[in-house]
């Protein structure tokens, strides 16, 4: 069996949060749609990994050339869901010419003195360009809602800005595509305690991590709120289990990959003689003879 076969459904149709998903029913150490175990999988990433690189080196000519398109991949999960680990391991696959990366931390003052999605908007990948967020406007209806940093009126006004916002920026040209890595109570334990027990992952942990894990039923409720109501068409949520690193990583590889085929991306066609700049090229070779 070939191993792109062990993918048995889509995993953007098998981890899409559609109108029935229900996130207390997520089993987060699950492999959904992989039929393979770790090692078939940690195989074939650096496999699917190569043509995603191709893929989106065909993007990145594009926009060299005159396209527009570009493709936003949004990461969102609680601390040691993994983010980090999705940028370095497969977004690492890809030329880094072609990313715009971009993290969203604690905003700063002149930031806040914006609209929330000013700091946002700013980062939008330029054509030709994969752009990955690390973390996103959804902090504007996740962290700020359980901290309470604005009223509820104002962060329930949010959703249906977002979706208009998301949708005027797929018609710009961007595919936009959002990933919720979601790891279970106990493995978010464990993953924090390493990182107090290893020095070289010291720098990883925040004292602010353990007050986010204590509301960890209102953040639950937060991204269950989030994947119901901000699930579009236009840009749909997929929510990837977060427990095997392995399976996070190769799922969003594969939901980026297929998109990326769906762009029928080409190279595009030379703008000057091809014959002419050959013979003139012969020709140079020619006189230095
Ligand atoms: P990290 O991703 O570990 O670097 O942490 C970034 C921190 O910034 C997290 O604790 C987020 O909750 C926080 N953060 C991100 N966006 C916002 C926001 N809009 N308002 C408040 N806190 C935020
Ligand atoms: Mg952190």
């Amino acid at each position: 069996m070939a191993a792109k076969d062990l993918w048995t459904t889509d995993p953007r149709i098998e981890l899409r949060a559609g109108p029935d998903f229900d996130l207390a029913e997520l089993d987060r150490n699950g492999q959904p749609g992989w039929e393979g175990d770790k090692d078939d999988g940690e195989a074939y990433l650096p496999e699917r990994g190569e043509e995603m690189s191709e893929l989106q080196e065909r993007l990145y000519a594009e926009g060299r050339d005159d396209g527009t398109r570009s493709v936003l991949l949004i990461l969102q999960g609680l601390d040691t869901a993994g983010k980090g680990g999705i940028v370095r391991h497969v977004v690492g696959m890809v030329d880094p010419q072609g990313v715009a990366l971009a993290s969203f931390g604690v905003p700063t003052e002149e930031e806040l003195s914006h609209h929330y999605l000013w700091r946002i908007e700013k980062e939008l990948p330029p054509a030709g360009r994969i752009g990955v967020f690390d973390r996103s406007h959804y902090e504007d209806v996740l962290v700020v809602r359980v901290d309470e940093l604005v009223p509820e009126e104002v962060w329930r006004e949010r959703y249906d800005e977002i979706n208009a916002w998301e949708k005027k920026v797929v018609e710009g040209g961007t595919t936009i595509i959002k990933v919720a890595l979601m790891v279970s109570y106990a493995e978010q334990g464990e993953r924090l305690m390493e990182r107090l027990e290893r020095p070289d992952k010291y720098w990883k942990f925040n004292p602010g991590d353990i007050d986010t894990r204590s509301k960890w039923p209102a953040f639950q409720e937060a991204y269950a709120d989030v994947f119901r109501l901000t699930s579009t068409d236009h840009a749909p949520w997929y929510v990837v289990p977060a427990d095997k690193k392995w399976y996070s990583r190769l799922a969003v590889t594969e939901i980026l990959t297929r998109t990326l085929e769906e762009m029928d991306l080409g190279w595009p066609e030379a703008d000057f003689d091809v014959e002419e700049m050959r013979k003139a090229l012969d020709a140079l070779e020619e006189s230095h003879r």
